[in-house]
């Protein structure tokens, strides 16, 4: 297999801090579609990723899973881009397209394992990672490849491709729908895309923070309602309330109390990940045959419907711009919450 040398970041080391480095990447074979990145969102699976806190990672580790770019050549067996076209890629880059899951478009489910952006066994050149967006360059399959509306600023389009799809996912599988109430808990990188994504959907949005500070920003997010999930007088009153609730906290928390603001045959479907399991009781469930569910990110026409989904309603990331030199840096802060609400890099940094 042909190779390109480019630039990238990463780390070779679980201890070490990023930085640039050269890697291969394989030269378009008649499938692929070859993408000059512009903008890589900084998600925190890089951050767990490359310190291998998801067990041991492939090193080098070059994250980054929300890319936009430019398509800058073509195979000669692709038919859905050409060269000049806005695109996107997310966190995979492959499946097994043969699986009941792939057939049916849930390609995140796949059942040998999609192929993740990076830190997976890459097919095409065995013994190496795929390598992520933190690079100059992707290639990458064109049915993994994704349109970008050109209404949408760039930049702030790039974290729809995790946590975007991440929160549109589910509240679309559970059909949320004008009329309904859902609760969105964590005001963060998913939870203020859960805000505005369920919203568009014409849904009464409840957004439930631990900070009085953040009751002004989750209302110009969108929010209709605003409750400070520690104060159990305000809880109380959304006892039984609400259709759905999006669950987008890493941290512990008392699983049981949101469960117990669901109506009769409300879910609550977790998407963030806290490290410890949640203790669920079975009366915090049986007496309203509520659910409790996970979801993870999208297939990839659904992916392609939430960006189309965006486009329409004009929805993007609030972001923070970074250059790639920053990165360890963006990454002590996020640790900390510390950024309204997604890291993106400009890889004009990478380049210059
Ligand atoms: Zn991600
Ligand atoms: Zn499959």
């Amino acid at each position: 297999m042909e190779t390109t040398n480019i630039k990238a970041f990463g780390t070779e080391a679980a201890e070490a801090p990023l930085d640039q480095l050269n890697i291969s990447r394989r030269k378009p074979t008649p499938h692929d579609v070859e993408i000059d990145i512009l903008f890589c969102g900084v998600c925190h699976s890089d951050l767990h990723t490359a310190r291998s806190e998801w067990g041991p990672s492939m090193y080098p580790c070059v994250p980054g899973h929300e890319i936009v770019g430019k398509v800058v050549s073509v195979g000669n067996h692709v038919s859905k881009f050409k060269v000049g076209d806005v695109v996107g890629v997310g966190c995979m880059v492959d499946s097994c397209r043969e699986c009941e899951y792939c057939k049916e478009g849930l390609e995140q489910y796949c059942e040998p394992g999609m192929t993740g952006t990076y830190n997976a066994p890459d097919n095409h050149l065995p013994g190496n990672p795929t390598f992520g967006g933190y690079a100059e360059s992707i290639v990458v399959d064109e049915n993994y490849v994704l349109r970008i509306p050109e209404n949408l600023d760039l930049a702030a389009t790039a974290p729809l491709l995790c946590a975007g799809i991440t929160t549109y996912s589910p509240l679309h599988h559970w059909k949320v729908s004008p009329g309904q109430k859902v609760g969105i808990v964590g005001i963060g990188g998913l939870g203020h895309m859960g805000i505005k994504i369920a919203k568009a959907m014409g849904a009464t949005v409840v957004a439930f923070t631990t900070s009085e500070s953040k009751f002004a920003e989750a209302q110009r997010l969108g929010a209709d309602e605003v409750v400070l999930s520690k104060d159990p007088e305000q809880m109380a009153k959304y006892q039984g309330k609400l259709h759905f609730i999006l669950d987008a906290v890493s941290a512990e928390h008392d699983i049981n109390t949101y469960l117990g603001l669901l109506r009769v045959d409300g879910s609550l479907v977790l998407v963030g990940a806290p490290e410890q399991p949640l203790p669920v009781g079975a009366f915090s469930l049986i007496p309203k045959r509520r659910s409790f569910a996970g979801s993870m990110i999208g297939g990839i026409a659904e992916t392609q419907d939430m960006l189309d989904f965006c486009g329409e309603h004009n929805i993007t990331a609030d972001i923070e711009m970074i250059d790639i030199q920053n990165i360890n840096d963006a990454y002590e802060r996020l640790l900390k919450g510390d950024v309204k609400y997604r890291f993106v890099i400009d890889m004009a940094s990478l380049k210059g």
